[in-house]
């Protein structure tokens, strides 16, 4: 997109070191146990393909996507389900993993619906958390790094569909 203005904010270099460290993290917490490793579409699949890489235990792979009801600036925290779970987490340990989190609501939905279909335990992972944002007490057990307010994209993260690509994390400006 020529008319927007990145300036990046998260070199490529300290996501990959960052991420190195939560998969040590989440391989010391996990040991020798399996768990359910859920991807939430799109944003997350940049992030979520190199965690994985990084967890040294036994992961099984399943995808989610989600969308909010009514206009994103006013959330009503009603999130709809466009892609489900394709097997059981009954008596699994869920491992949920967000590309970031800005007002929580989307994570907190996820955590309550997936407590009801029995798991064993649920932890969340979220390479961005917005604190400055948050609208419900949403505990994030695992976070790469916290950031301002400002509006991001790349490693996953898109605006209006562009961006996604990029190896690293930028703020941007529309310079029209
Ligand atoms: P929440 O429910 O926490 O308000 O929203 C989480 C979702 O909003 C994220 O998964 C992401 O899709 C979107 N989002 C929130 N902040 C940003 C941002 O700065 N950049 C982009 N590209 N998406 C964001």
């Amino acid at each position: 997109m020529h008319n927007m203005n990145l300036s990046p904010l998260i070199s490529e270099e300290e996501i990959q070191k960052k991420v190195h460290n939560m998969g040590q993290t989440l391989t010391a917490k996990y040991k020798d146990q399996q768990i359910v490793a859920i991807c939430v579409l799109k944003g997350s699949f940049m992030f979520y393909s190199d965690l994985i890489r990084a967890i040294d235990t036994d992961v099984i792979c399943e995808y989610m996507a989600v969308s909010s009801y009514g206009n994103s600036s006013q959330s009503s925290g009603e999130v709809k389900i466009n892609l489900d779970l394709t097997g059981t987490i009954r008596d699994r340990h869920v491992l949920l993993i967000e590309d970031i989190v800005d007002t929580g609501l989307t994570l907190n939905f996820l955590k309550n619906h997936l407590a009801m279909r029995g798991p064993r335990s649920v932890a969340t992972a979220a390479l961005l958390l917005k604190p400055g944002a948050l609208k419900v007490d949403c505990a994030v057990d695992h976070v790469g790094f916290e950031i301002s307010n400002d509006f991001v994209v790349g490693y996953g993260l898109d605006y209006q569909g562009y961006f996604r690509n990029l190896p690293y994390i930028a703020q941007v400006q529309s310079l029209s």
